[in-house]
């Protein structure tokens, strides 16, 4: 295909990719001057939107948000207390870059005796919270053009990885029905020749939905057939489980080698400004990540690692508290949801969010007359008419949902609630004539 460019660098026979960037670089002149990929990147929406809360909370304006997955707890005082003293014991210089023997050997153990998973100390590898865990494996397995699935809804941030890398990415749409999961049959369709990844996450962020082990056991069948895909296991909310075991993918021998279980201390342990993750892998994989964090970032902070030891080893009554203060908001704010007329929604699981569908308030009309027309106009409205922030679908590959996160005290969880009821119960049916 032949096409005239603007710029000197497309002229020629383009591909049809170039043929397409060609176009988009020469409407946006951003494209040209900075990285391609970049300013082509998605903010994160659930860190966007919590900065935006922040930001009209310091204008004055009257605003909750209920958008960041972010315990509202402090660090158990045990964990603070061994950072503290490895400050004064010290560690104060860089870490190896897989990270501390210590906090490998305790990763090690804990895998064993809470998810019955085999791992040596050489397989693991320590990064900057789960997210880099996540990027650096994502960098480590995918050549440009390679495929991934992903299951929506989906963690924000996957979709913006794969897009980094250039993968091709292959998005299964769940629905309420199926409890937001993926069944065999629909995995089975959606691995391709050249699909090179699939990422789990149970539970799941933002549905809260867990596999159950039969669940997982059929999936698990299906992946057996396509021994070059490689599995990604996001068990960060293993912890903030309520009414099944977590099962973790690491677990079947079949899979074993291929699965790169994901997990972190943010969630369970409420240490999210700690930023510390890790990876359990293959030593090919392991190697891999530790190669590319040596150059991008190094080890992961040193205090924080022993405090981390002191998460592993210690005492887990912390941990099972504040899951059961979870799982009491939970209960509290699903009947709260459920009355709300229109509002369809699970009970989650696990995690701490509900993913209400809101699709019964689209096209509806605001008392100021305006027509909503998708999620994103719904979240605008509410934030407007109630000051209430809500993280929408979109960022999670739906279009007619809303994250709404419990990890908030039950008094901004009411007020949030009577906030939505509010503004919904305003909204105006549209009669459409026939
Ligand atoms: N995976 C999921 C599903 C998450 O919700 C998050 C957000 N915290 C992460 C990974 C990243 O966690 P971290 O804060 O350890 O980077
Ligand atoms: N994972 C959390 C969330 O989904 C924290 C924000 C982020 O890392 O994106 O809200």
């Amino acid at each position: 295909m032949v096409v005239r460019c603007q710029n000197e660098k497309f002229s020629g026979i383009l591909s049809i990719n170039d043929t397409i960037y060609c176009i988009i670089a020469c409407s946006n002149p951003l494209i040209m001057k900075y990285s391609q990929i970049i300013s082509s990147l998605e903010e994160s929406a659930t860190l966007g939107i919590a900065k935006k809360v922040r930001e009209l909370t310091a204008e004055g304006r009257d605003v909750i948000g209920l958008t960041l997955g972010e315990p509202d707890f402090d660090t158990p005082d045990h964990i603070r207390e061994a950072a503290k003293k490895a400050l004064d014991d010290g560690f104060t210089h860089y870490a190896p870059v897989s990270g501390y023997p210590a906090l490998r050997n305790a990763i090690v153990d804990k895998l064993k005796r809470e998810n019955g998973l085999n791992y040596k100390p050489n397989q693991i590898v320590v990064s900057t919270g789960a997210k880099q865990s996540l990027y650096n494996v994502i960098l480590a397995l995918m050549n440009p053009g390679d495929g991934a699935v992903l299951i929506a809804p989906y963690w924000v941030s996957y979709e913006a990885m794969l897009h980094l890398v250039q993968a091709e990415t292959t998005i299964v749409n769940t629905d309420i029905d199926s409890a937001y999961k993926i069944s065999p049959e629909e995995l089975d369709a959606a691995i391709k020749p050249h699909t090179k990844l699939v990422v789990f996450n149970t539970p799941s962020n933002p549905t809260g939905s867990m596999y159950t082990r039969e669940e997982t056991d059929a999936l698990v069948a299906v992946l057996e057939k396509y021994p070059d895909v490689f599995i990604i296991s996001d068990e960060i909310y293993e912890h903030i489980a309520y009414d099944q075991e977590h099962v973790s993918l690491g677990t079947y021998a079949s899979i074993y080698d291929r699965v790169i279980t994901v997990n972190g201390f943010a969630k369970g342990y409420a240490m999210t400004g700690w930023r510390l993750g890790y990876i359990a892998a293959s030593v090919e994989i392991a190697e891999l990540c530790e190669k590319l964090q040596g150059q991008c970032t190094s080890g992961a902070n040193s205090f924080s690692q022993m405090g981390a030891v002191a998460a592993l080893n210690g005492d887990m009554s912390t941990t099972t508290a504040m899951r059961d203060e979870f799982l009491r908001r939970r209960d509290i704010m699903f009947q709260q949801l459920k009355e709300i007329e229109g509002v369809k929604v699970i009970l989650p699981d696990g995690a701490f969010y509900f993913y209400p569908d809101l699709s019964a308030f689209l096209g509806r009309q605001t008392p100021q007359g305006e027509i909503i027309k998708d999620i994103d106009d719904l979240c605008l409205y509410i934030l407007d008419e109630e000051g209430l922030a809500l993280v929408p679908g979109t960022a999670f590959g739906t279009q007619t949902h809303v994250r709404i996160s419990y990890a908030y005290a039950t008094d901004i969880l009411e007020d949030g609630v009577s906030r939505l009821r509010r503004s919904l119960e305003k909204l105006i049916p549209v009669e459409v004539n026939a």
